[in-house]
């Protein structure tokens, strides 16, 4: 049941290649070189599940980054580090999750909220087990505030930046689901890696209702809409491509 839920979607035109497992989507962002940065590798499944791409590089994997700290997003991160020996980036505030301080988390109640995404695609056994599994290696998102097993991170991401490796990338920072939530975004293809921002139902772009902080899920809901999102890959749920932008016919 694994493999055949496996789900590999090659966007050369975007330079991306998304690998996922039910709603769980890992994105490999392709560099001009043949270099690879993975972005959040959230299941303990993804070392495996990548394999076949990052193995048939040119180049190397040159980073792991991540949206934010939830364990579904960062769950695999350890192995897949260890495997191709490279570093890992983390939003800044996840950074200081990593030092004590204790991370905000949507409750049970908001993280139902989000159902239209996650009937939006059939269910994989293996993905279920995996969140379980990665909830225990890496990240928050249970009382437990957040764990880490990986390397000591080399940097932490902040508003404006490159993303390390693919300078065509950068940094916008996006609190609201948590406070450490950052999404990535690409103005010469107008593609935004939403992470848990802005999630996918039914081919509509849906800024999330499973946020920790009302005002700052509002402002970075006004923000993201400045940017002219041709391309929306989103944490959760299928991609949305559209002519004009897809804020246009976004799910309300
Ligand atoms: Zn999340």
């Amino acid at each position: 049941m694994r493999t055949v839920s496996l789900i590999v979607d090659a966007m050369p035109e975007l330079g991306i290649t998304r690998v996922s497992r039910w709603i769980f989507n890992c994105y490999v962002i392709h560099s001009g070189g043949g270099d690879a940065v993975v972005v959040d590798a959230g299941l303990p499944t993804a070392a495996d599940d990548l394999r076949p791409i990052l193995e048939g590089l040119p180049g190397r994997v040159l980073a792991i980054v991540a949206t934010h700290g939830h364990s579904d997003h960062a769950g695999g991160v350890a192995e897949l580090a260890k495997r191709h020996n490279c570093p890992v980036y983390l939003p800044a505030v996840t950074l200081t999750y990593l030092k004590g301080t204790r991370p905000r988390t949507p409750t049970l109640l908001d993280t139902a909220r989000i159902w239209p995404t996650l009937v939006s695609q059939p269910l994989d056994v293996g993905g279920v087990l995996g969140l379980v599994k990665g909830s225990r290696l890496a990240g928050f998102g249970t009382s437990g505030g957040m764990r880490w097993t990986g390397p000591p991170p080399a940097g932490g991401l902040v508003d404006g930046q490159q993303l390390p490796g693919v300078s065509a990338w950068s940094v916008v920072d996006a609190p609201g689901h948590t406070d450490d939530s950052i999404a990535f975004w690409n103005k010469t293809t107008r593609t935004l890696l939403s992470g848990d921002a802005v999630l996918s139902t039914r081919g509509r772009a849906w800024h999330t209702p499973e946020i920790v902080d009302t005002a700052a899920a509002n402002r970075t809901r006004s923000r993201l809409e400045q940017l002219p999102v041709a391309h929306l890959l989103p944490g959760h749920g299928r991609p949305v491509h559209a002519d004009t932008t897809v804020w246009q016919h976004q799910r309300h």
